[in-house]
């Protein structure tokens, strides 16, 4: 069986005294070991971020975006090859992972723009032969912490636009499918990226912590799960860095009595159940407004029995597997428990049985959820759609802004009015308007708000150039030696 290991200053390395298993979640069985860093790994790791860092931070700014150049040409022609791990590790299908590795690129090509974004200010004259200006400086070395369920695309959200801003990086990724991100690391050493600038380190809490508690690194961006996320939050910001931790979701998606009801299960059905619903995005409770309830879950259960599930190699998958067995399990018991709390479950994804010892679990509809469930209160994270159904446009906007989770939202409506006053009203950072998954493009900025993010920058886009540089304001005046005077006065521009 094959180790994974760490990849340090532009090696592969590994001592590999703990390990874990990598599945292959399509056949149910470990394809790999990877290896679980050591506190003295990590700190090599940073050691190498940190040697790197002057010689990145010098680096001319055209010769910097030439590497995103060279690592968007790469990525586009190895696209197949990295969706293939993809798939191997995660599960999701193949059309999927290319889609995945797509939106990666993007962060990519926002990055290649490095030149432009990083321009200052300048503004002659704020008094006297004085002159201001404004420069961004990287931050050092920043911690990237990432999520089993974008091994591509959410370690690029993070290291794109990090390394762009001149600083160097140690990216620890999701131990479940961590190949993913050693092949970015070698892709970026081909685009000709200095050794040492990005490093990969695998493993667990030990990994994480170090680098929470390592006095050289700035800055830490964490995606994963609400509760990891606010415990990174809190150790990094007490350890006096910058941080941004992006958490769980809930995503609910309104369909007004207005909508087109087709379009809008068509929607549904796509955004709960793609990926197996192992997206930060993915609808997860559909709120059906007035009298449109019963038509719209019989539209959504027309569609669902339909759906291809199985090994995402095969071109005729729709939906893969679930990452693990165990999560697989946790996933299915709150559909086998909704029954007890009050809901109706009108399609059960947990009788369908599938070949093989995969992490298969199938579609699931439950309707009749209220707030105070189980089903409608934690997040499932697998392929489970709920419906709750309310009375009116300010009972779906109330019961969405008392979620504790605010990461994305959408509302399925033909009145422009409606939907403008829901961007007005709702407490959410991404809103889609017949946009079930409102994922902003690579020049925006992606985050969700109060239990979905803390901290207080979206990641990539133009806020991550905030995020990972300093503003440094400087003052100059050129003198003319014949106006020279003491003066203990405060300066004044006037
Ligand atoms: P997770 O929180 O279990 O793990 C995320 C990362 O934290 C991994 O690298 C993991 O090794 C590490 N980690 C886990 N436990 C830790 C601990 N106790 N101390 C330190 N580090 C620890 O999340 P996951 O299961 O990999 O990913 C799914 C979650 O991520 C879901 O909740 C999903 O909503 C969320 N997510 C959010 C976004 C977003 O943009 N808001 C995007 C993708 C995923």
């Amino acid at each position: 069986m094959s180790l994974i290991r760490h990849f340090i200053n532009g090696r592969e390395v590994a001592d590999a005294e703990r390990t874990g298993p990598v599945f292959n979640p399509a056949t149910g069985a470990q394809q790999h070991e990877v290896a679980f860093a050591s506190v003295g790994e990590v700190e090599q790791a940073i050691a190498a971020a940190s040697a790197a860092l002057p010689g990145w931070r010098a680096t001319g700014l055209i010769k910097r975006a030439d590497v995103f150049f060279k690592l968007r040409h790469l990525l586009v022609e190895r696209q197949g090859e990295l969706a293939a791990i993809l798939t191997s590790e995660h599960g999701k299908v193949l059309s999927d992972a290319a889609g995945e590795i797509s939106r990666g690129i993007e962060n990519v090509e926002f990055a290649a723009g490095l030149v432009h974004l990083l321009k200052g200010e300048h503004s002659e004259q704020v008094a006297r032969g004085v002159d201001v200006h404004s420069t961004k400086q990287p931050v050092g070395v920043v911690g990237a912490i990432t999520p089993f369920n974008f091994p591509v695309m959410v370690p690029l959200w993070m290291v794109a636009s990090a390394i762009a801003c001149g600083n160097t990086v140690v990216l620890k990724p999701s131990e479940k499918d961590p190949s993913a991100a050693v092949f970015l690391a070698k892709l970026f050493q081909e685009a000709g990226l200095p050794d040492g600038v990005l490093n990969v380190v695998h493993g667990d809490k030990v990994a994480v912590d170090t680098i929470l508690d390592a006095p050289e690194v700035r800055a830490i961006s964490f995606v994963g799960s609400t509760p990891i996320a606010k415990s990174i939050y809190e150790r990094a910001a007490a350890n006096g860095k910058r941080v941004q931790a992006l958490g769980g979701a809930k995503n609910h998606m309104v369909v007004m009595p207005d909508a087109d009801l087709e379009g809008a299960a068509d929607a549904a059905v796509s955004a709960a159940y793609g990926s197996a619903g192992e997206r930060c995005m993915a609808v997860s409770v559909l709120v059906a407004v007035g009298d449109v309830a019963d038509e719209l879950v019989d539209a959504v259960r027309r569609r669902m029995g339909a759906l291809v599930i199985g090994d995402g190699t095969d071109a005729a998958s729709e939906m893969g597997p679930l990452i693990t067995r165990e999560h697989r399990d946790k996933v299915a018991s709150y559909v086998t428990g909704a029954a007890a709390e009050g809901a109706t479950v009108v399609v059960d994804g947990t009788t369908q049985a599938f070949d093989g010892d995969g992490f298969f679990v199938g579609v699931s509809l439950v309707d009749h959820v209220k707030p105070g469930m189980k089903v409608y209160d934690d997040e499932i994270f697998g392929p489970v759609l709920s419906v709750v159904r309310v009375e009116s446009y300010d009972e779906a906007v109330a019961l969405i802004n008392a979620n504790r989770f605010a990461n994305g939202t959408a509302i399925f409506t033909r009145d422009g009015g409606t939907a403008r006053q829901f961007e007005f009203d709702i407490e959410v950072g991404m809103v889609g308007v017949n946009v079930p998954i409102p994922v902003p493009v690579g020049a925006y900025s992606f985050g969700g708000w109060k239990s979905s993010l803390f901290g207080d920058s979206h990641i990539y886009g133009p806020e991550s150039v905030h995020f990972y540089t300093r503003s440094k304001v400087v003052t100059t005046r050129w003198p003319n030696p014949s106006e020279s005077q003491v003066n203990l006065g405060f300066p004044s521009n006037h």
